[in-house]
């Protein structure tokens, strides 16, 4: 079975999919795009992707390259033509093809692409054991709310974080708190025990698995509170874990190699996670811990 990918208008061989060299997405990283994880053959916050992908399109005043509801079916028919259950679809919306030249061209005609590829999700290792993080300095736009393309500063981070043997790096403004990670939303647990994430701003990317998480919390009761934390509230926190389409809900077991908590995940995580995995349709394997069974 081939790999399909979507390239403006047609099906085509993954391995062949181009496109033009003048395209602005190439060339000034102007465009925007999303991911959407495949559960068990369901697309999981897909309202919640289009809406934050209208909105970055509208920030950028992008077109529309097809309609809403056209895109729905192209996402669709990626799933099935790739025969993928669980998969991550990825889409991406540039300005167009047009001579390069820094000013929006007078009419190009935005540049659509889809491809879909094969996910294992978490290994058991990783939900058993958490994963490391470290930090680093925030050195992004201030735009950060739109999903744009231009993502050096993230390439940057995630490769510091991979030499230093950790999965992720959460970003640092020069005030001292946490923004996000770079491809995921950070959350902590306080002492106290309240769930905290900082608010939607131009400072962090509007998880659609955060904003799914908030509304879980909330049914589930949990006290939460909407606000920046300081590295050093990081440093002392219970539990911690980051959000994102690819990694749902995965918990942090430390920080710059210090233990968040006692080292193990934490049960408030793991909540989380089983709320989330049921909301997208798939009970996790990972069974709750007994105080919360
Ligand atoms: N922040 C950043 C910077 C990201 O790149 C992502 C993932 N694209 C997220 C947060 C998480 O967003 P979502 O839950 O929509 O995947």
């Amino acid at each position: 079975m081939p790999r399909i990918a979507y390239v403006d208008g047609r099906y085509v061989p993954h391995d062949s999919a181009t496109v033009h060299i003048e395209d602005r997405g190439f060339q000034f990283a102007d465009g925007v795009y999303e991911v959407v994880t495949v559960v068990n053959g369901r697309l999981a916050d897909e309202e919640g992707h289009l809406a934050r992908l209208a909105r970055s399109l509208d920030e950028l005043r992008i077109a529309w390259p097809v309609t809403p509801q056209t895109l729905k079916m192209i996402m669709r028919q990626m799933v099935v033509r790739n025969r993928m259950a669980d998969a991550l679809l990825y889409i991406q919306i540039t300005r167009g093809r047009a001579p390069r030249d820094f000013k929006f061209p007078a009419k190009a005609a935005p540049t659509l692409v889809l491809t879909c590829r094969r996910t294992k999700f978490q290994s058991p290792r990783q939900l058993a054991d958490g994963v490391p993080v470290v930090t680093i300095p925030d050195i992004r736009w201030l735009r950060r709310d739109i999903k744009s393309v231009s993502l050096l500063p993230q390439v940057l981070g995630k490769q510091q974080a991979v030499e230093k043997g950790a999965f992720e790096a959460w970003q640092i403004d020069p005030d001292g708190t946490v923004t996000e990670g770079c491809s995921s939303n950070a959350w902590i647990v306080t002492e106290a025990g309240a769930l905290v994430t900082r608010p939607a701003s131009s400072l962090i990317l509007n998880g659609i698995t955060r904003q799914s998480l908030i509304r879980l919390a909330a049914g589930l009761g949990i006290p939460f509170e909407e606000r920046a934390f300081t590295l050093d509230e990081a440093y002392r926190a219970k539990e911690a874990f980051i959000s994102s389409a690819s990694t749902f809900v995965l918990p942090v077991t430390s920080i710059d190699g210090k233990p968040v908590g006692n080292g193990k995940p934490g049960p408030l995580g793991r909540q989380l996670r089983q709320a989330y995995m049921n909301h997208v349709g798939t009970p996790d394997p990972v069974p709750l811990p007994a105080e919360n069974a």
